[in-house]
């Protein structure tokens, strides 16, 4: 069969009624809040251009998360403040699958998978009944040991929701073991390709993202739709978040009233500023419609690369961020630290920082009295924005792009995006393939990599030819005079920098209105 768009999301959350899991509960009524959207956004997809059409795909959504020992630690946070971005990531992926016309099953206990009921075998074994699993790095943990050896077998077939994103040294096993990029999440050896972002990190991973909420409803005149009061709203489910940083709140409490969602645990005194007026913990709604009449989204620093920015700034509010200088990494924060990414954060949301920036986004130094006055004073009426990659169009035409495209279970090299596409760039020492195609406004394409890694590649220079195993390559580099050619696929990278190697760089265009999509 082939994949119809659908008008309604009702088989996904009849899927989920019934549910006594407050994640699943967050899923569904989020769900059920945008379906409206989803719905919409299907019908104005389909009359659009032609596209490819892809085949009903069965896909089964495990969130690994919500499963076990750790499931049992998150559910019972989710009401008190516990991380949610995860959960805004699954239910719109269910959304988004569901409208694309495919049949999805989600399921967070081991249990009701290998007991599926109506069908004979265990669909998470042999034969799998799924052509597609996406999961995270806790599940595929749990689908190892309920599968056997089917896991092996089966494991192009799984896609990895991977928040903050794994570089192609920390992926595979072996090499990250003998160079020194062994993490707790990494070497599982998939390709990198298979782990999917919240936010486009690193072109080595497919970015999935979300759909943020929109400023104008259909059902709501414009001019009605953000009038703002005077306040803020401080970024920061818990108490802990805001630890040392009151002077920095009280420079925004003398421009503005000060807002705060802080979870209240029952019989706790505050210890958060008393000009701060603390709604506690809010639905989403609830949050969203806070964030509507708000100027100002205040970050404190943590919780980092979250979706809530994007939202605030979708309902017309600007966001202040700290800068970090020096920038966090796995090498100083306890939050990266063991995290497959050599990525250095250099705001709480670069992202933010570096795809939206101003007027919408101001990065300051907190610490600096002046810096916040005068970005303060600057944020003037700004009208909302959302960019194209967080709409529901936008992640239809993703998804859709990767399920007709991305193949991980052939042998074959990559086909996709076509060689037309690749413009091959020599980097300067010292630099990764993200930065030396950013430059020149380009992005890096891992799947360009093989058409570069031949000798004919690095021809202009006289030098030795070295096949390896090493992230870094293709390569030059002139000290030893060596062209150095990649041995293992898996290890094409556009992450990965060396002072004695120029990195040879598969290049190509953007290719859409959305800044960091693959085109379908
Ligand atoms: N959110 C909420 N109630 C609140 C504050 C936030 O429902 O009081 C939602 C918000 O809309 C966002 C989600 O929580 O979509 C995740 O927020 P965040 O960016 O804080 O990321 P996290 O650290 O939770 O993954």
């Amino acid at each position: 069969y082939s994949a119809d768009i659908r008008d309604t999301l009702r088989p996904l959350y009849e899927g989920m009624s019934n549910s006594s899991s407050p994640a699943i509960r967050f899923v569904r009524s989020r769900v059920e809040r945008m379906s409206e959207r989803w719905e919409q956004a299907g019908q104005r997809w389909k009359q659009g251009s032609n596209k490819t059409v892809s085949s009903q795909m069965k896909v089964l959504l495990f969130p690994g998360a919500l499963a076990g020992g750790v499931g049992q630690r998150f559910e019972a946070m989710v009401d008190r403040g516990g991380p949610l971005g995860e959960l805004v990531q699954w239910a719109d992926l269910g959304a988004c699958l569901t409208i694309l016309g495919h049949d999805v099953t989600i399921s967070t206990s081991q249990r009701q998978l290998r007991a599926a009921p109506g069908r004979g075998s265990c669909p998470i074994q042999r034969p799998l009944t799924f052509d597609l699993i996406y999961t995270d790095y806790h599940g595929l943990a749990h689908l190892q040991g309920a599968m056997g050896l089917s896991f092996q077998h089966y494991q192009c077939r799984f896609r990895i929701l991977d928040s903050f994103g794994t570089e192609p040294a920390f992926n595979l096993g072996t090499y990250a073991r003998s160079h020194g990029y062994k993490t707790q999440w990494g070497s599982w050896s998939l390709r990198s390709l298979q782990y999917m972002t919240m936010f486009p990190h690193t072109p080595d991973n497919s970015f999935l993202g979300f759909v943020s909420e929109e400023a104008v409803r259909d059902d709501e005149p414009k001019s009605e739709s953000y009038k703002k009061d005077k306040i803020a709203v401080v970024y920061g489910k818990q108490e802990y978040m805001w630890q040392g940083k009151s002077e920095y709140l009280e420079v925004i409490s003398e421009e503005l009233e000060t807002h705060a969602t802080v979870y209240r645990p029952p019989g706790h005194t505050s210890s958060l500023p008393s000009f701060i007026r603390n709604h506690g913990l809010l639905s989403q709604e609830d949050f969203l419609r806070l964030l509507h009449r708000t100027k100002v989204f205040v970050g404190l620093g943590f919780p980092y690369e979250g979706p809530a920015p994007i939202e605030a700034i979708a309902l017309g509010c600007v966001f202040l961020q700290p800068r970090f200088d020096p920038p966090h990494s796995s090498e100083n924060s306890d939050f990266y630290k063991g995290k497959p990414t050599t990525r250095q954060i250099t705001s709480q949301h670069p992202y933010a920082e570096q795809f939206i920036g101003k007027p919408y986004v101001w990065t300051v130094d907190v610490t600096n009295r002046t810096d916040v006055q005068l970005a303060l004073r600057s944020i003037l009426s700004t009208e909302p924005f959302t960019p194209q990659e967080f709409t529901c169009v936008g992640m239809l035409e993703r998804l859709h792009g990767y399920i007709t495209h991305q193949n991980f279970c052939s042998k074959s090299v990559p086909t996709w995006p076509p060689e037309r596409d690749l413009r091959g760039h020599l980097g300067p020492l010292g630099e990764s393939c993200v930065s030396v195609c950013q430059r020149s406004s380009l992005q890096c394409e891992p799947a360009l990599f093989h058409h570069l890694n031949t000798p004919k590649g690095l021809i202009d220079f006289k030098c030795m030819e070295k096949k390896e195993v090493n992230h870094l390559f293709p390569s030059y580099n002139p000290w030893g005079r060596h062209c150095g050619l990649q041995q293992e696929p898996l290890l094409f990278s556009c992450a990965g920098s060396d002072p004695s190697h120029r990195r040879l760089c598969p290049c190509r265009a953007p290719p859409s209105a959305q800044v960091v999509s693959k085109d379908c």
